[in-house]
């Protein structure tokens, strides 16, 4: 017999999340849900493979398009807890022919023998959360792995998987426009074909944000990270990069199919402490969140979900604007025009974040610019017929 909940999710493709939430230590600025304690790691994954259990039996029988390891670092744990997961989820869904499966890794964690038992796994995608080839830029960002090491682990995942992204971070302290250039010319002649471009932010609470405070600290100002941004921007393009989202540029055919799944909002289930899912099911939208506690999510594996939102058609018009316009594809003019009951005054906004370099309108497709790129977001709400509605369950 097919249920409701089968039907709805042949028509999206499903996608699976799992965040592991262990780190060594925790960098400066980095504000994810996350635990130092590594002898957490076994009693983590028993709740794993109960939580996952428990809700992939509502979707027995699913196709799964993508599977990505995030955290925290996944590199961190030993392949074995891996395999033992995706045993379990092989006992309820089956990964498509072409599945995309990425772990997040960190340089250090990833000897040789890691990488082949990753392959092993069934592993074909690797993210290297690499930040910088530069040693004095990875001690100001506080990371523990060197430039020589990273260069050596980004060569031999390459050779590996092929299939390799990295993360690069700008506007760490004290770095130029040069240095920036730098870092990026590295990647290239790595030969990834994936790049993620994050700027350096200050999260509320963290150690980085206590070190600008008291001026210990000097980060370069928005408008040097602007013009870093836009400069690494021409750069990949150059390369053959096609810059797909905000944060990502990749070569053709290798954007992140996982990713590119949560922004066109495919159905995902995200496991472990913290992890969101979204499910399109009995002509419902619904958002739900897991428990931010390693303890409590430990506890009762069975009851992992903290919070539940069913989307209003408010709150679905809203995500729909504000994912599409952080993608390249963009959105069409005419689906703003529906959104909208009265459309003169929203056609009015895109005309003024045109005439400003902001957005540019092609074949009724409304696309932010590249220098619109860092403000999509911003024009986003100005767009949105309302702000931010939902209801709760
Ligand atoms: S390794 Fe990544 S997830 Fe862990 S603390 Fe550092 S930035 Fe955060």
């Amino acid at each position: 017999m097919v249920t409701m909940v089968d039907q709805e999710d042949s028509m999206t493709r499903l996608h699976c999340y799992v965040h592991v939430p262990f780190c060594r230590s925790r960098c400066p600025y980095c504000d994810f849900f996350l635990v130092t304690r590594q002898d957490l790691q076994e009693r983590f994954f028993s709740a794993l493979n109960k939580e996952t259990a428990e809700r992939l039996a509502a979707v027995h029988g699913s196709t799964i398009h993508s599977v990505h390891f995030g955290g925290g670092t996944p590199s961190l744990v030993p392949a074995s807890f891996l395999e033992n997961w995706l045993v379990t989820l092989s006992r309820h869904v089956s990964l498509s022919g072409d599945a995309e499966v990425t772990i997040e890794a960190n340089p250090e964690d990833l000897t040789t023998e890691k990488l082949h038992d990753f392959a092993s796994l069934g592993v074909n995608r690797l993210s290297i959360g690499v930040q910088s080839f530069m040693s004095e830029k990875l001690l100001a960002l506080g990371r523990v792995h060197t430039a020589a090491e990273t260069l050596q682990v980004t060569g031999e995942a390459m050779d590996l998987f092929g299939n390799v992204s990295v993360d690069l971070i700008c506007g760490a302290e004290g770095e130029t426009m040069d240095a920036w250039e730098r870092d990026l010319r590295t990647a290239f002649s790595c030969g990834v074909p994936h790049i993620s471009i994050y700027m350096l932010t200050l999260e509320k609470r963290t150690r980085l944000e206590s070190f600008v405070k008291r001026g210990i600290v000097t980060l370069p100002d928005e408008q040097a990270q602007a013009a870093m941004y836009a400069r690494a921007c021409e750069l990949l393009e150059t390369e053959g990069f096609e810059h797909y989202e905000v944060s990502n540029f990749s070569k053709p055919g290798f954007f992140s199919r996982y990713n590119l799944g949560c922004w066109c909002r495919e159905s995902y289930l995200g496991f472990g402490p913290s992890a969101h899912s979204f499910r399109i099911t009995g002509g419902q939208e619904i958002r739900s969140v897991n428990v931010s506690s390693l303890m409590r999510y430990m506890a009762s594996p069975r009851e992992t979900q903290e919070s539940n939102e069913m989307l209003s058609e408010e709150a679905q018009i809203n995500e729909k604007i504000f994912l599409s316009l952080r993608l390249s594809s963009g959105l069409k003019l005419d689906d703003l025009r529906h959104y909208h009951e009265d459309s003169s005054e929203v056609l009015e906004t895109v005309e003024q974040f045109r005439a400003q370099g902001l957005l540019e309108i092609r074949d009724g497709v409304i696309k932010v610019s590249r220098k619109g790129f860092l403000f999509a977001d911003k024009v986003a709400e100005e767009l949105m017929p309302m702000r931010k509605v939902g209801s709760s369950q």
